[in-house]
Formats: C-alpha cells, sequence, structure tokens
C-alpha cells in the first residue's frame, strides 16, 4: 500500500506574516486525525522561515517550490538546495508546469534538479503533464511519458523510490476545470505501466503518482479512490485552512 501525499504549491501568495498565520490555522485544522497521510506545504522561498517555525513538531512537512542544481555559485535570483534544507525543507516541487511555461524550464534542467535534490537529501516531486492543444491532438502519452523518462534518467532504484511524480494537466491549473476521475487514473495508469516496464514492478508499485488541477474539497474523495491515484499536489484550495483540510481529510 502506498500511503497517500498531499502537499498544498502556495504558488507567490502570502508574505511571511499571511504565511505564518495559515500554516497556523492548517495545523489546528489538518493536525489532528490525519491518519496514513503525508502532508506538506510550500510557500514561497521568503517565507520558508516562518511556515518552518509554525509547522515544527506537528508532523506536517515543508517543502519548496523550487531550487537551482547548484550549492552555491553567481546565479543571481536563485536559491540552493543546501539554502532550502536549512529552512526544514523536506520536500522540493520540480519540474511545475509555471515554471516550464513562464521560466523556460526545460526537462533537462528538471532533470538536474532532481538528481541535486536528491544528494542534498531532499524528497523531490516531480511535475508532469500535458497541455490542452496537446491533448487534443492525441499526445498525452508521448508528452507525459516522455517527461517522466526525461526527468528520471540517470537514477538509481534507490534514488527512484524517493520521489513522488505529480500528474497535473496543464488545462486544469487554476482554471476550475478539473480532470474527471477517469481521466486522471488512465494518465495515472499510463505513468505506471510505463515505470514498470523501464524500472521494474518494485519502483512501480512503490512511486506515488499525485494528481493536480483544480483539486477541491468536493473532487477529492473521488480522484482519491482511483487505483494509480495517491494523494494530490493543490494549488488554489491549499490557501485556505479549511478547504485544504477537507482534502486531505479526503486522502485519509
Ligand atoms: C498547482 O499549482 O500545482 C495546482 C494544481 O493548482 P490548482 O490546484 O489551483 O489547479
Amino acid at each position: 500500500m502506498r500511503r497517500p501525499l498531499v502537499a498544498g504549491n502556495w504558488k507567490m501568495y502570502k508574505n511571511a506574516q499571511q504565511a505564518g498565520e495559515l500554516a497556523r490555522a492548517i495545523v489546528a485544522q489538518v493536525g489532528q486525525g490525519r491518519g496514513a497521510v503525508d502532508v506538506v506545504v510550500c510557500p514561497p522561498f521568503t517565507s520558508l522561515q516562518a511556515v518552518g517555525e509554525a509547522l515544527a513538531g506537528t508532523g506536517i512537512a515543508l517543502g519548496a517550490q523550487n531550487m537551482h542544481w547548484e550549492n552555491e555559485g553567481a546565479f543571481t535570483g536563485e536559491v540552493s538546495p543546501e539554502m532550502i534544507l536549512t529552512t526544514g525543507c523536506t520536500y522540493v516541487i520540480l519540474g511545475h508546469s509555471e515554471r516550464r511555461q513562464y521560466f523556460a524550464e526545460t526537462d533537462e534542467q528538471v532533470n538536474r534538479k532532481l538528481k541535486a535534490a536528491l544528494r542534498a537529501g531532499l524528497a523531490p516531486i516531480v511535475c508532469v503533464g500535458e497541455t490542452l492543444e496537446q491533448r487534443e491532438a492525441g499526445r498525452i502519452e508521448d508528452v507525459v511519458l516522455g517527461q517522466v523518462q526525461a526527468a528520471l534518467q540517470g537514477l538509481s532504484e534507490a534514488e527512484l523510490l524517493k520521489i513522488a511524480l505529480a500528474y497535473e494537466p496543464v488545462w486544469a491549473i487554476g482554471t476550475g476545470r478539473t480532470a474527471t476521475p477517469a481521466q486522471a487514473e488512465e494518465v495515472h495508469s499510463l505513468i505506471r505501466s510505463c515505470l514498470r516496464q523501464h524500472y521494474g514492478a518494485g519502483v512501480a508499485d512503490a512511486l506515488r503518482l499525485q494528481y493536480g488541477g483544480s483539486v477541491k474539497p468536493e473532487n477529492a474523495a473521488e480522484l482519491f479512490a482511483q487505483q494509480n491515484i495517491d494523494g494530490g499536489l493543490i494549488g488554489g484550495a491549499a490557501l485556505k485552512a479549511d478547504s485544504f483540510a477537507a482534502i486531505v481529510k479526503a486522502a485519509c
């Protein structure tokens, strides 16, 4: 049995004070009875410290939304794996579609970041997903499985087991248009078969596959009930403690 993973991606919302308040509200609402679910919140870099303090000792983990692959250097505006680790992060989101779309992040860079995150001892959540145009052109499999294989290139089995993959169809992110449970399960099942074929049953059966894209309290339980969906990566609905708590409950 895979342990569900529910992560909140706060994107570029909340200053440090607001983020600390949201984290404390999440602790109050999610803290009790989250059972066998791993819960992570990923605020902006500037709020990692404040949120880390609010989460200390609660069992809710802290994650970053991105990082560079180098540990230090002349990379103005970037933040290293080591830097996020020292704020208390144990997770990091990599290859989010907004990074790919607005910051031209490539599969090759995602792979470099993934290797650096693993070297640093962080648990990466690697995002993949097709655009609406690619879906309508019948290219889901080629795009999504291509992203998966490019991201995972050169990793050992032990490393693969530390990763979670988030399938996030780009057309469902922040649009209110969720993939139906059947649409999501179809792609999750393709990803798991691809993992089985390339890395064996041990990796395929253990690796957690999250769904992301307009997950809300109203649709979470049905999505999470699918055989190959092991929790979610939540954007908009993670910015309110009550909706995030309800989504965590749906994964219990
Ligand atoms: C996300 O940012 O990863 C996401 C899934 O956003 P939303 O839930 O708002 O669609």
